[in-house]
């Protein structure tokens, strides 16, 4: 049984501690400070990393902490992130913790993101900045077609999966989807859950796949309420799901 922690980490990133006994994995280690501190309070031993992803507010720690600790670290083919050991490609497995974990290529954010998931004894799904709670990362490298297919793979999973993204963006995308989804009670309602979360600094994750399927519009793209709106916002016909995720990531991003 795997016990999945957030580390928090700048402003609103976590590292994702998983635990097994003493052996932890940490995912996406922006900074090592946090891993390091919680390891020593707990006296737990660093057993290996997951990156999902080349940016660096996911990557700067490896450095440090494969200093203190001779470790395996997982991640994308990309010779622009220092200290992978081993490389991960589309259906490739590994067992951590005594939980196997497969890999997506999901490709949109950046060119190189993998999500890492468990479908054994717990479904979780650590998926980086590809699916956030109530929205999906800026298209920094990848296509709308692109992300559209990432989120394809990810919203088919097991509804019960929980969903780990990398940072604490609930609130401001639902900033959003309530305005682009203004007719989705069932968001009104989660939105003020959010809201008072936050009012006392609790934190939104992990989400499921259940809930993100009722609340994102990103993975509600068939959603005639949603289409109408977009739409609306692009003043064209939108009919083809791929252009109306292309047209709300445009919208969120000046939103
Ligand atoms: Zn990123």
């Amino acid at each position: 049984m795997i016990e999945v922690i957030p580390l928090k980490a700048f402003t609103d990133n976590y590292i994702w501690a998983l635990v097994s006994k003493e052996s932890v994995y940490v995912v996406d280690p922006g900074d090592a400070d946090p891993v390091l501190e919680f390891l020593d309070e707990n006296n737990f031993t660093l057993e290996g990393i997951l990156i999902t992803h080349h940016h660096f507010d996911h990557t700067g720690g490896i450095k440090n902490l494969t200093n203190r600790y001779d470790i395996p670290v997982y991640g994308p083919v990309n010779n622009r992130i220092e200290g992978i050991t081993h490389e991960l490609k589309e259906n490739n497995s590994i067992s951590i913790l005594n939980e196997e974990f497969k890999i997506f290529e999901v490709p949109g954010h950046t060119l190189d993101h993998i999500a890492y998931y468990s479908e054994s004894s717990q479904k979780l799904l650590f998926c980086g900045d590809t699916l956030f709670s109530g929205g999906c990362g800026r298209l920094f490298e990848g296509t709308p077609a692109q992300m559209y297919d990432s989120l394809q793979k990810l919203k088919s999973l097991s509804s019960e999966t929980l969903v780990y993204c990398t940072h604490e963006y609930t609130e401001s995308n639902l900033n959003f989807a309530v305005v682009v989804n203004n007719e989705n009670e069932f968001l009104k309602d989660y939105y003020s859950e959010v809201k008072a979360k936050r009012k006392k600094d609790e934190i939104t994750l992990p989400s499921s796949i259940k809930k993100e399927l009722s609340i994102n519009p990103f993975l509600r793209l068939t959603d005639k309420n949603i289409i109408s709106n977009a739409s609306n916002f692009a003043s064209i016909n939108l009919v083809k799901e791929v252009d109306t995720l292309k047209t709300i990531r445009e919208w969120k991003d000046n939103f």
